[in-house]
C-alpha cells in the first residue's frame, strides 16, 4: 500500500472549546487564530506575522489537538505530518515531500501546516552520525528550514510544531522567521482534569453516582490521551457487563487498568501531586 504523504482536513471541525483546560496555550494561539483570519490587520504597520510556533510538552497533553483547534477557529485548511513517519517512510524523497507539502499549504493559503514529533527530523544536526539515514534525515531538515525562509509574511501559512523533547532540538529552528515561538502544554492539574473529563463525558451514557472531582483526584499524572482512554475504557466495562449507563465503579476499575498499564509502560509511575 502507498504510505500518504501528508493528512489535510479542508473543514475542520476542532475548536477551543474540544480543549480542555490548557488556558495559557489557548490564549497564545489565539493569537495565531486572529493573525490567520485578519492579516491586514497586522501587516498595516509594518509588522510581520510569525511563520512558526513550536508546541512543547509530555505525549498526549493535547498539541495535536491544539493545532487542530487553530485551524477549526480560524477556519483554514489543515496539513499534519509526523516527523516519525516521514524520516521512516520516505527514504530519498523527504526533502522533495516537504516542498510538496509547503506548495499545497501556500495553494490553499491561508492554512496550518502542523510537524508532529519534530525532532524526529529537527534533532541538532551532527549528532549521532553513527546511526543510518542521517543525511536523508538532515535534507528533510534543510528543506524545511529552506521551506519556512522562503515563504513570504504574505502567504499567511503558519506551521506549528510539536515535541516532547525541545532540548534536542537544532538550534536553526529556533531562530527568529522561524519556530521563534515556544508555548508550553503541560499534564493537565487537577482542575483541568476534571475539565477534561467533563468533554469526554459527554458522549457516553454516565450513571448520576459518577464523581468527576474524585476521579480527578485519583489520576495524578493522566495526561488528557490518558484521560480518554479511560472514559472509553470505563464505557465498555459497563457494557461488558450488560449495564444501562456507566457507574462510578466502572470508572474505578478502568483508572486501574490503566494505571496498571502506564507501571508496565514506565516502570514506575510518580504522581506529581
Ligand atoms: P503526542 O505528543 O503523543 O502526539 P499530543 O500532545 O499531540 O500527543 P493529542 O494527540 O492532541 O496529544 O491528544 C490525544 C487525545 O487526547 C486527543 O485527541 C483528545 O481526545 C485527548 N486530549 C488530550 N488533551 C486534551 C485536552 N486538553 N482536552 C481534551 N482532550 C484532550
Amino acid at each position: 500500500s502507498k504510505a500518504k504523504l501528508f493528512d489535510q482536513d479542508q473543514k475542520v471541525k476542532t475548536s477551543f472549546k474540544d480543549v480542555a483546560g490548557l488556558e495559557g496555550a489557548k490564549e497564545e494561539v489565539q493569537e495565531i487564530v486572529d493573525f490567520l483570519k485578519s492579516p491586514d490587520k497586522y501587516t498595516s504597520l509594518g509588522g510581520k506575522i510569525p511563520k512558526g510556533a513550536l508546541l512543547v510538552g509530555p505525549p498526549g497533553t493535547g498539541k495535536t489537538l491544539l493545532a487542530k483547534a487553530v485551524a477549526g477557529e480560524a477556519n483554514v485548511p489543515f496539513f499534519s505530518l509526523s516527523g516519525s513517519d516521514f524520516v521512516e517512510m520516505f527514504v530519498g524523497v523527504g526533502a522533495s515531500r516537504v516542498r510538496d507539502l509547503f506548495k499545497q499549504a501556500q495553494q490553499k493559503s491561508p492554512a496550518i501546516i502542523f510537524i508532529d514529533e519534530i525532532d524526529a527530523i529537527g534533532r541538532a544536526r551532527g549528532k549521532n552520525n553513527m546511526t543510518g539515514g542521517n543525511d536523508e534525515r538532515e535534507n528533510t531538515l534543510n528543506q524545511l528550514l529552506t521551506e519556512m525562509d522562503g515563504f513570504g509574511t504574505d502567504t499567511n501559512v503558519i506551521v506549528l510544531a510539536a515535541t516532547n523533547r525541545a532540548d534536542v532540538l537544532d538550534k536553526a529552528l529556533m531562530r527568529a522567521g522561524r519556530f521563534d515561538r515556544q508555548i508550553y502544554v503541560d499534564l493537565p492539574d487537577i482542575k483541568e482534569r476534571a475539565q477534561i473529563f467533563k468533554v469526554h463525558i459527554k458522549p457516553i451514557k454516565i450513571h448520576k453516582d459518577v464523581d468527576i472531582e474524585f476521579l480527578s483526584q485519583q489520576t495524578p499524572g493522566f495526561s488528557g490521551a490518558d484521560i480518554a482512554n479511560l472514559c472509553n475504557e470505563a464505557a465498555l466495562i459497563a457494557a461488558r457487563q450488560g449495564k444501562k449507563a456507566v457507574h462510578h465503579q466502572d470508572f474505578l476499575d478502568a483508572v486501574d487498568r490503566i494505571v496498571g498499564g502506564l507501571e508496565k509502560k514506565n516502570k514506575i509511575i510518580s504522581p506529581k501531586e
